[in-house]
């Protein structure tokens, strides 16, 4: 769907200031999307800021501040009058090793991050995305589904985000929630799973982790970005409450096509 000005839809995304996020943002932006974008990075975002053709308000902020994430949802809203969709994407790995000598303290900051961030986002959105008929899509992980040794954290706060998901599609029939399952992509998060996390997990996990760039196994972010940002403006109302896989070659194409269109 091509848009005026005018209408164009507004979407609100974290982790916007690289990998993935990054890659939905120059996608979102390429359709004529305004953006809403969160995250810590300043610098990032403006740098990214400057190369998209749209409009922009910038949130350098921590997601797991409340009363910042709230107030920048009213910001957004003050400023393009509208919410058609709010992408939680910011997400961390939190703690990896063997669960019983993760430390807590960190399994609590991946709670706050993966879980407790995008539900307080989620209900600050909710009004306004009821009324756009809009939609969330909650960046969740294989991982949420598949366990994997030495990744306790990050398995269980994507599994609650993305029941989280199932459950908010069947309490709000207007706005269309769903979870995106990326695949395996080349960002920071995987450098930094194969520097911290793969040379101590059991195998075959991780030398899986380890000969993914030999392998070619990496997706790119503008990749997984650009089906983030198709779901985002385009996902039909009946996968609401669904799991979306992103290593779908079908969904993987018709991205590609919507983005040519
Ligand atoms: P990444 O390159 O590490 O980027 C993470 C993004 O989240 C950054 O923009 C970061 O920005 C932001 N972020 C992290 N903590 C934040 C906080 N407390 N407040 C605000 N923003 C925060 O990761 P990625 O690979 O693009 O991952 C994006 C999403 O995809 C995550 O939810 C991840 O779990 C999911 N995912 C990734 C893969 C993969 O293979 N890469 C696979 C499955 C799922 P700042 O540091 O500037 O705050």
């Amino acid at each position: 769907m091509n848009h005026s000005p005018k209408n164009s839809p507004v979407v609100l995304l974290t982790g916007a200031s690289r990998g993935i996020g990054a890659g939905a943002a120059r996608a979102l932006a390429a359709r004529g999307a305004k953006l809403a974008l969160l995250a810590r990075s300043e610098e990032a975002l403006k740098a990214l800021a400057g190369e998209l053709p749209t409009e922009v308000l910038l949130g350098a902020l921590d997601v797991t501040d409340q009363e910042a994430t709230a107030r920048f949802v009213r910001q957004a809203l003050e400023r393009f009058g509208r919410l058609d969709a709010l992408v939680n994407n910011a997400g961390i790995l939190g703690p990896t090793g063997p669960t019983a000598e993760t430390d807590l303290a960190e399994w609590r900051r991946a709670v706050e991050v993966n879980l407790l961030a995008p539900l307080t986002l989620t209900r600050c959105a909710l009004g306004a995305l009821r009324e756009s008929r809009g939609r969330v899509i909650q960046v969740s992980t294989g991982a949420a589904v598949q366990p994997l040794p030495h990744f306790g954290a990050y398995c269980a706060t994507k599994a609650g985000l993305t029941q989280l998901a199932r459950v908010l599609a069947l309490e709000e029939p207007a706005v269309t929630t769903l979870c995106f399952s990326p695949g395996v992509v080349d960002t920071g998060m995987q450098e930094k799973i194969r520097r911290e996390a793969a040379p101590r997990m059991p195998e075959p996990w991780g030398r899986f982790f380890l000969d993914l760039p030999r392998q070619g196994g990496l997706q790119s972010p503008e990749s997984a970005g650009l089906t983030l940002a198709w779901l985002a403006l385009e996902a039909p109302r009946e996968w609401s409450g669904q799991m979306v896989d992103g290593a779908d070659e079908k969904l993987r194409r018709q991205a590609e096509a919507w983005a040519c269109g």
